[in-house]
C-alpha cells in the first residue's frame, strides 16, 4: 500500500514544471513572496510521504533492548518535538543506566516507564497540528490556535 502511494506520487511529480504550478495553484491568492518558495526553488519538487506510528505506541518489556527517538515514537513533524524527544531520551536512558549500576533490566524499565508517556504526549500534539495544518479549514484553524496562544499570553501578562 506505501509503495503503491509513494509509485503514484512520484508519478504525478515526475514533470516537475507541471508539479510546481499544481502545487503553487492550491495558494492562489496566497502573498507572493510566500508563494515565490514554491515557484523558486532551484530543485525539482520531490513528494514525502509523512510516516508515523499510532499515538500512544508501546511494546512489552523486551530483555537487554529499548528504542528511542523516532524508533520509539515516529510522529509527524508538526508539534516541533522530535529531535528534541530523540536527545531527551538518549539523556534519560543515560541517566536510568547510571542509577541501575549492574541492572540494565531495572534500568530500562525505568527509562521505558518514562518515556512511553512522554512520547505519546508529543505524539498526541503533533497529531492535533497534523489536523490543523490540512483539515478543510486550514490554515484558519491554525490562525484560531496561534490568535488563542496570543491572547492567552497577554492576558496572563495583564494578570502579572
Ligand atoms: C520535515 C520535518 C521537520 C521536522 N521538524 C522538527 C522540529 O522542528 N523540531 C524537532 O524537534 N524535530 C523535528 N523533526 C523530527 C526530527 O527530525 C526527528 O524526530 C529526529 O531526527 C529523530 O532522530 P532519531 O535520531 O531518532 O532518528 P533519525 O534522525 O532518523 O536518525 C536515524 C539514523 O539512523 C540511520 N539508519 C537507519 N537505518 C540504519 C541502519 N540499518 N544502519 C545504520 N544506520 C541506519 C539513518 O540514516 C539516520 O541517520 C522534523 C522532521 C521532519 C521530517
Amino acid at each position: 500500500m506505501i509503495r503503491s502511494f509513494e509509485s503514484a506520487s512520484a508519478r504525478r511529480f515526475s514533470d516537475a514544471t507541471a508539479a510546481t504550478a499544481r502545487v503553487a495553484a492550491a495558494f492562489e491568492g496566497w502573498a507572493p513572496e510566500l508563494t515565490a518558495l514554491i515557484t523558486d526553488g532551484e530543485t525539482p519538487p520531490v513528494p514525502r510521504l509523512v510516516y508515523k506510528l499510532p499515538v500512544g505506541h508501546r511494546w512489552d518489556r523486551w530483555p537487554g533492548v529499548t528504542l528511542l527517538g523516532d524508533a520509539a515514537h515516529l510522529m509527524s513533524p508538526f508539534a516541533g518535538e522530535g529531535a528534541n524527544l530523540a536527545m531527551f531520551d538518549g539523556a534519560e536512558l543515560g541517566r536510568a543506566i547510571a542509577a541501575h549500576p549492574g541492572d540494565i533490566e531495572a534500568a530500562l524499565t525505568a527509562y521505558e516507564e518514562a518515556m512511553f508517556p512522554r512520547g505519546a504526549s508529543a505524539a498526541a500534539e503533533a497529531h492535533r497540528n497534523h489536523k490543523l495544518f490540512f483539515d478543510d479549514r486550514a490554515p484558519f484553524g491554525l490562525i484560531d490556535f496561534f490568535t488563542g496562544a496570543l491572547e492567552g499570553r497577554h492576558n496572563e501578562n495583564a494578570r502579572a
